[in-house]
């Protein structure tokens, strides 16, 4: 249902964004700084899909730099650390102090073997003056316990809380988002006046909005969108994952890559550590675990996390814990032979701009790289954007619960 014959309210705005996770919410907060009137649409809350799920980590590159070369993710990424903490500092245009920091240390924990070690130490002289190794007097408090079995290191890296970022983003601008229904949009090719107008219709009635550009930020519901606006192209790659959760109370807080001793350039482990609402910690485990469990189901997958947890932490009591695993995506701009992108993808044709960060850490980077194609676009702020129009119509929007939250039954 359109809503195409029912009378509209109007209202004008610079830019319509699509899609509220962490893309949508970044460019909007960037955007408005730089004067743009925005309006963001969200077909479900803010986040769903693969930045609430995300485990928070503001990587630094050593990750990607695991054969020794600066590659190119290593190198479009170096830069964000120091950009984030600017924010949360509240000394950047987009303001992220407030926001909860869940660790501001992440460790990359090298096993005993030859080869991790050496991948280790060949990051590490990659990224020199970027990673400390750790004395071993000075493990952090979970890890005193693996003294003498393996290499420590910290990175530049840290971890926030994606409710809480999400949050405090949308917390800036709450009077330019709304949910809307997606069966309800129309997209109308632009008019006389050079503008596009966009129909969304709601319970509560019609709203027409007037816009300079539309930015695709939708993370895997931009292909829905592409498909609705007739756009062949950028095409979309998605990179399955299988996450594993596990939760109870008092179990230690962990923040660190595990690297293992296969050819891989990613971690065997990636752990994060999440409070949750009834106290307890939930473990949050990504990296090759991940990668390799979508090939299993969700019990061999539990059986796999927990034996690799009991070799690499045999210290921890894991009993009386509740699992639980999450297939979700990485939805990306297509790279041939479906490689990892380096860095964010951004593409303009005709009145949109289509956008995927590629990670959370590089939000930042696609902000600034949306700002600079308007400029050379000849788009300047110029529309007045009127809240209590868009509010008649329109709901807002709220932020999605985190998966350790909604997992267990
Ligand atoms: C399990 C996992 C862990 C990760 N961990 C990290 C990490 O630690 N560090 C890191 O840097 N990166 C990480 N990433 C990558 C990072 O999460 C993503 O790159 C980033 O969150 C993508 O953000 P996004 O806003 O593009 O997409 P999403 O977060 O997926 O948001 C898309 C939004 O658009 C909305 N939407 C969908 N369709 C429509 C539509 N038709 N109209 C309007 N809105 C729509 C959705 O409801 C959602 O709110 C991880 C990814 C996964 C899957």
């Amino acid at each position: 249902m359109t809503d195409t014959h029912s009378p509209a309210t109007e209202i004008s705005t610079d830019i319509v964004i699509f899609g509220g996770g962490i893309a949508g919410l970044w460019i909007l907060n960037q955007l408005h700084s730089q004067g743009y009137s925005v309006l963001l649409l969200e077909a479900e809350s803010l986040g769903n899909g693969q930045s609430i799920a995300s485990q928070g980590i503001i990587h630094g590159g050593l990750k990607y730099a695991l054969d020794g070369s600066l590659s190119g993710a290593a190198t479009a990424i170096a830069g964000m650390p120091a950009r984030w903490r600017r924010c949360l500092a509240g000394n950047d245009p987009v303001n992220l102090s407030g926001c909860r920091v869940l660790s501001d240390r992440y460790y990359m924990w090298s096993e005993g073997s030859f080869r991790s070690r050496l991948k280790a130490f060949l990051g590490s002289r990659t990224l020199r003056g970027k990673v400390d190794v750790v004395d071993e007097a000075d493990f952090p408090i979970p890890l005193r316990e693996a003294k003498g079995q393996g290499s420590l290191y910290e990175l530049p890296d840290f971890v926030i809380d994606t409710f809480s970022l999400l949050d405090t983003l949308a917390s800036h601008h709450r009077q330019c988002i709304y949910r809307y229904t997606p069966t309800r949009l129309e997209i109308q090719p632009a008019g006389a006046d050079g503008y596009r107008h966009l129909r969304i219709g709601s319970v509560n009635g019609s709203l027409v909005a007037k816009t300079q550009r539309i930015i695709l930020a939708a993370g895997e519901g931009n292909a829905a969108l592409l498909k609705q606006v007739e756009l062949a192209g950028p095409q979309m790659q998605t990179r399955p994952l299988n996450m594993v959760m596990l939760r109870k109370p008092n179990l230690p807080k962990l923040f660190l890559h595990c690297i293992g001793d296969s050819f891989s350039l990613t971690p065997r482990l990636t752990l994060t550590s999440h409070p949750c609402r009834n106290g307890d910690v939930a473990w949050y485990l990504g990296g090759e675990l991940a990668e390799i469990g979508t090939g299993r189901n969700d019990s061999e997958q539990i059986a796999s996390a927990r034996q690799l947890l009991q070799e690499l932490f045999p210290w921890v009591d894991l009993d009386g814990a509740s699992w639980a695993c999450l297939r979700i995506n990485r939805a990306e701009g297509r790279e041939p032979g479906r490689h990892r992108p380096d860095s964010v993808f951004l593409k303009a044709s005709g009145d949109f701009l289509i956008a995927w960060p590629t990670k959370f850490t590089l939000s930042p980077a696609l902000a600034d790289g949306i700002l600079a194609e308007l400029t050379k676009q000849g788009i300047l702020p110029a529309l007045q954007f009127d809240p209590a129009v868009a509010a008649a119509v329109l709901n807002s929007a709220t932020v999605a619960s985190p998966p350790w939250e909604t997992s267990f039954a």
